[in-house]
């Protein structure tokens, strides 16, 4: 992701309209079709009242017979023109790139791959924190998630209980391991949760000092 990024520092203009091209992700290679432009980001001109753009229905239409167009197209860090056909308007606004959610993507990988680090003193250092990260991101590896679950056992702190029970986890596997270790947890601190409220009481009360059920 990160590699894109230096592209997009990149300013280049239309020669055709002067309006600034817009970096698009290059569409993926068909093999035989001799298309690959050799670059993950392609700057495009995406303004419809470009003349290359408004000009090529006429001229295409003339030499080919068909109704398409042409938008112009630099490759990074290259000033040779390129024109490509387009069968409408609405070719290629599909892949614009969005640096804003390339930088925000980059920031949470780096904040993600922190917590993994983490995970390694956690148990020492009483860290609940980085665990409860890692055992919550869905798009984290299963087997971080599985080591974050077990340091959360190993310290037992009570405060880890909530937040696992308002996750909703979508790996069944996991999810059942979770309420295991919720449960030893729990058994550590002498506690167990409510039937009724689900609130954490003392393991030997006989009733809900929460909901006054009988447990
Ligand atoms: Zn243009
Ligand atoms: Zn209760």
């Amino acid at each position: 992701m990160t590699n894109i990024l230096h592209y997009l520092d990149e300013v280049k203009i239309c020669p055709h309209c002067n309006q600034q091209l817009t970096a698009c992700e290059a569409p993926p290679i068909h093999v035989g079709d001799g298309l690959g432009w050799g670059a993950e980001v392609l700057f495009i001109c995406l303004n419809d009242e470009c003349p290359v753009f408004v000009d090529g229905w006429d001229k295409i239409e003339e030499a080919y017979g068909h109704h398409a167009s042409y938008r112009y197209m630099e490759l990074p860090g290259s000033k040779e023109k390129n024109y490509m056909m387009v069968g409408n308007a609405g070719a290629f606004t599909g892949c614009i790139i969005d640096r804003e959610e390339i930088l925000a993507k980059d920031k949470e990988y780096a904040e993600h791959q922190k917590m993994i680090a983490r995970l390694d003193t956690a148990e020492e250092e009483k860290d609940i924190t980085a665990p409860l990260a890692v055992l919550l991101n869905e798009g984290a590896a299963k087997d971080k998630r599985r080591q974050a679950c077990e340091i959360l056992v190993e310290i037992a702190n009570l405060e880890c209980i909530d937040p696992i029970r308002n996750h909703a986890f979508r790996d069944p596997g996991l999810e059942s391991g979770v309420g295991l270790a919720v449960a030893a947890v729990l058994k550590k601190n002498f506690k167990k949760e409510c039937p009724h409220c689900a609130e954490i009481i003392k393991a030997q009360a006989k009733k809900c000092k929460y909901c006054q059920g009988d447990v």
